[in-house]
């Protein structure tokens, strides 16, 4: 299995990223929604209770970005937030009316995806969210890679590889990232990743090095930030 290889000065460059303001810009329903200013953005998905929402706060140094835009009715539109100062929106922090961005501006947008396989949704629900990621994937030129997020405790389970076939079908480039890493022993752990990896070379769209992070103890944040800015160009 490859070890990610982050230099200094790709560490230095994440940190950077990172540093400066993130703000929540809209919740998107529908692909005619989608911002069109062309601005890179690299986007997260996972099966609910993965750790998405603390890793994103984990990355932004926020205690509560990503929740707060969990309001009912939020956990299934594609949220996107903008690092960097963003043309969107006003002193006031308030969308301005009438102007998609200047790309100039705000590096990169980060796009929490719905949670998939929460257990109480319904049918109805899980072809909401199909069709939303299917669409959204489709031809979005913008999107630089989905970091797909895996319990460091159970591995890829079937939905995971569903939606590993979807970005391998629309060919999205995306990486895996373990998650709760600080929950295994340390055995366990390189036996999943070993796993995981297994599956991974059977997916042509999938980037061959796994993170493995922990938004609690702070493991492989610095690098999965590091990855991030590499794509914001
Ligand atoms: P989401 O549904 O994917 O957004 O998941 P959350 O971020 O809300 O996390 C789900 C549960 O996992 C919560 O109880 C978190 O406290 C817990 N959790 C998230 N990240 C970690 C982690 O890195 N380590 C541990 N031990 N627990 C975590």
């Amino acid at each position: 299995m490859e070890e990610p290889a982050f230099t200094s000065a790709d560490l230095k460059r994440g940190e950077a990223l990172f540093k400066g303001p993130c703000t929540f810009v809209k919740g998107v329903t529908g692909v005619a929604d989608l911002p069109r200013d062309g601005r890179a953005e690299v986007a997260f998905a996972g099966r609910s209770n993965v750790g998405k929402s603390s890793l994103i706060n984990a990355l932004t140094g926020r205690t509560s970005l990503a929740r707060v835009s969990v309001t009912p009715g939020r956990t299934r539109e594609l949220n996107f937030f903008v690092l960097g100062p963003s043309p969107l929106l006003g002193e006031d922090g308030k969308p301005k009316a009438g102007r998609e961005g200047d790309k100039r501006d705000g590096a990169l947008y980060l796009v929490d995806m719905p949670g998939y396989g929460y257990a109480q949704a319904s049918k109805a629900q899980v072809k909401g969210w199909t069709r939303l990621i299917a669409n959204y994937l489709k031809g979005r030129r913008e999107l630089k890679r989905v970091f797909l997020l895996i319990d460091a405790r159970h591995g890829i389970k079937p939905n995971d590889e569903e939606t590993m076939k979807l970005l391998d079908e629309a060919a999205v480039s995306y990486q895996l990232v373990l998650t709760k890493a600080d929950k295994p022993k340390a055995a366990e752990l390189e036996t999943i990743q070993a796993k995981v990896a297994s599956d991974l070379a059977k997916h042509p769209a999938a980037y061959p090095q796994i993170l493995v992070s922990s938004a609690r103890t702070g493991t492989g944040i610095k690098e999965l930030r590091a990855a991030i800015a590499a794509l914001a160009i």
